[in-house]
């Protein structure tokens, strides 16, 4: 017998802050979720920048230089557009629709920006970001890109609701990105009434991100801006759209390690991230 998974928490965007000065975000977890990292394993954290309106600019907002080691970050761009540079050999432009999907794994430097062309124009800018765990065996592999079109992202076109299958698969329609353990997320366009199911293991973390509309999950209302951690209860999501409405979902097998977080490195013991510092420091990230 299949049940559906019940709600554990519906979590309001907290107070919006800065990271850099071009990114304007609410951040869902590890901050507003009991039990931080353990509870949203394999997923690290998340960073949602609701839609705000930034004033064209000659200069450059976003965030200089950085390091991250023994994680990936997924960088995805509703509307405006991010400029991306890794010292990896990545680079380009995330736009509209489109997302990035970067292994930092041994180690990189990167920067992020408004794209050139955003900037001079200035406008509503909409994204989020998403840092997805490397289980042990995988930390210092080599850092990799993924660069996803939006125009490369297969979409499951069903009655009055489209899923796009960024990763896993959904009614047999393979997503695109390649992962390191088991993860499906999807992007849910409803039309008002569409009706969303989805079954996977019990034992698998979910999360919502209500990027646009009105949600209805049970008798529970999901409202726009809202995330959601659904309960392990249960082998089947079901969502419905109560307007027009568009929810990232994000599930993922856990990993179940020791998470030891600190800054831009994500490894699983103290020592692991000494030697994180020692290497950056003494250069061996290399340079941008
Ligand atoms: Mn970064």
């Amino acid at each position: 017998m299949i049940t559906t998974r019940t709600i554990e928490s519906i979590i309001p965007p907290p107070p919006p802050h800065f990271v850099g000065d071009g990114f304007r975000v609410h951040n869902f977890f590890p901050g507003q979720i009991a039990g931080g990292m353990k509870r949203t394993d394999p997923f690290l954290l998340l960073d949602y920048g609701s839609p705000h309106v930034f004033t064209p600019t000659i200069h450059r907002r976003g965030v200089d230089v950085h390091p991250h080691r023994g994680f990936e970050t997924v960088t995805f761009a509703f509307k405006g557009s991010v400029a991306h540079r890794d010292n990896s050999g990545g680079g380009g432009i995330i736009g509209e629709g489109d997302i990035q999907w970067m292994t930092a794994g041994s180690g990189i430097l990167h920067e992020e920006y408004h794209s050139d062309e955003f900037a001079e124009t200035g406008g509503l800018f909409h994204m989020a970001q998403l840092w997805v765990n490397l289980p042990a065996k995988h930390k210092m592999t080599t850092p990799s890109y993924q660069a996803i079109e939006n125009t490369s992202i297969p979409v499951y076109e069903g009655q009055k609701i489209e899923v796009s299958v960024i990763a896993g698969e959904y009614q047999g329609i393979k997503g695109v990105a390649s992962t390191f353990t088991d993860i499906r997320m999807l992007l849910v366009q409803f039309e008002e009434g569409g009706e969303f199911d989805y079954e996977f293991p019990s034992s698998y973390t979910a999360i919502a991100l209500n990027i646009e509309g009105e949600i209805g999950i049970q008798d529970h209302n999901f409202p726009t801006h809202h995330c959601a951690l659904f309960a392990n209860d249960g082998e089947k999501l079901s969502m419905k759209g109560m307007t027009s409405a568009k929810a990232l979902i994000l599930i993922g097998k856990p990993i179940r390690e020791e998470i030891v977080a600190y800054g831009p490195f994500v490894m699983n013991t103290r020592e692991e991230i000494a030697k994180a510092y020692e290497d950056y420091s003494t250069g061996l990230f290399g340079a941008l």
